[in-house]
């Protein structure tokens, strides 16, 4: 194969508002804006690939989006010159280059893996192993709320096609148990429901909340507690189902889970985990470990649903649990399908384009100028 090369690195930077007003999480965390990074890189034969990475804030995980920039100028340099399709490798010259920062590895990650489906004319879901025959249910965020009202507002999403529902709880055991209560008091067959503490609760008051639950009630608890200790306390008292987010990033974090028999999967976010190639990595050992995968962002606009998209096309239906609607989620628009109707969600549901690489043509005037170009 003759090699191609990395040639340019151009870098935007793009606020996204959110949808829905003010995001609320546990602990009183607030976002009403997500800035994300979108990555350019052309090859020396002229083919351009796109990646993008949008931290939720500076208060969700370590990322955040100064120093997603901050670390692309350390990383862009060491591309230059490499052949994009080789991921492995450019992953292995990041990781030489810079420890962690997965967030920022991310969107040059993605925009090599768009690049070597635009190369081969592939898409990026069979560069990833091969699309399954399955259309891809997409779930909502519902963030924390009063516990009516976060009713009314899964209802809105149930009208708007939604099969699942990622419900954000805030830390309080009896107004968590109202919320949980409300939130699923409609639930229709087939549902699928994510309670989500995004690190925010205790033991002592994770135990409260669910003595608190009416029975009955078919939900998996996402992310209870911020440490692995707090988490597998309370996994010794409770038959809950739990999966993992926050402290589940890297595929290391991920062995170490199965090793603890921590929990019974992870909420597989593209741009925690360092990117497409390190994702791919996670899938292969969540599936052997007979874990399930929500497959999610951190949020995001349309560059980073499509690697959503892509990745999880390649998960048998046994072990996905819904996409993320990031699009749904923010006010801008950053690109559009390589062809009418390729992302278009019918019934709540989406599959992958067939069209080479990620098969998204970004709008141009939305991004603007770079404000970073490496060569
Ligand atoms: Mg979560």
């Amino acid at each position: 194969m003759q090699d191609i090369k990395i040639k340019e690195i151009a870098v935007s930077q793009v606020d996204l508002p959110y949808a829905g007003g003010v995001y609320h999480l546990s602990g009183g965390r607030t976002y009403t804006s997500f800035e994300a990074a979108i990555v350019r890189i052309t090859t020396d034969n002229g083919i351009d690939g796109w990646g993008e990475t949008t931290p939720f804030g500076s208060t969700y995980i370590a990322a955040h989006a100064r120093g997603v920039r901050a670390a692309i100028e350390e990383l862009a340099p060491h591309l230059i010159g490499l052949d994009p399709r080789r991921v492995d490798r450019i992953n292995d010259a990041m990781d030489a280059a810079l420890v962690g920062h997965e967030s920022a590895k991310s969107a040059l990650d993605i925009a090599c893996w768009d690049l070597f489906g635009k190369s081969t004319g592939l898409p990026v879901c069979d560069l990833l192993g091969g699309r399954t025959e399955d259309t891809l249910p997409t779930i909502s965020s519902i963030h924390v709320g009063i516990p009516a009202e976060m009713r009314r507002r899964v209802a809105r999403y149930r009208e708007k096609g939604y099969v699942g529902h990622s419900v954000k709880i805030g830390g309080d055991p009896e107004v968590d148990a109202r919320r949980i209560a409300e939130s699923l008091a409609d639930k229709q067959p087939g549902e699928f429901f994510l309670v989500d503490g995004n690190g925010g609760l205790t033991v002592e008051t994770t135990l409260r909340m669910l003595r608190l639950l009416p029975p009955g009630l078919d939900f998996v608890l996402e992310a209870p507690c911020a440490t692995w200790r707090e988490n597998q306390s309370l996994r010794r008292r409770t038959d809950i189902p739990l999966v993992f987010d926050e402290l589940a990033t890297t595929p290391s974090s991920i062995v170490q889970m199965v090793a603890d028999d921590a929990g019974e999967g992870t909420n597989l976010k593209i741009s925690k985990a360092g990117g497409l190639t390190q994702a791919r990595r996670i899938r292969d050992i969540c599936i052997a470990a007979g874990y399930t995968m929500p497959v999610q962002d951190t949020v995001g606009s349309d560059i980073a649903f499509a690697a959503i998209v892509h990745l999880a096309q390649t998960i048998p239906e046994r072990y996905l649990r819904c996409v993320l609607e990031c699009r749904d989620m923010v006010t801008l628009k950053t690109a559009d399908g390589t062809y009418e109707g390729a992302f278009d969600v019918r019934d709540g549901r989406v599959t992958a384009p067939n069209a080479p690489g990620l098969g998204i043509v970004p709008r141009l005037d939305v991004l603007g100028e770079p404000v970073m170009i490496f060569r």
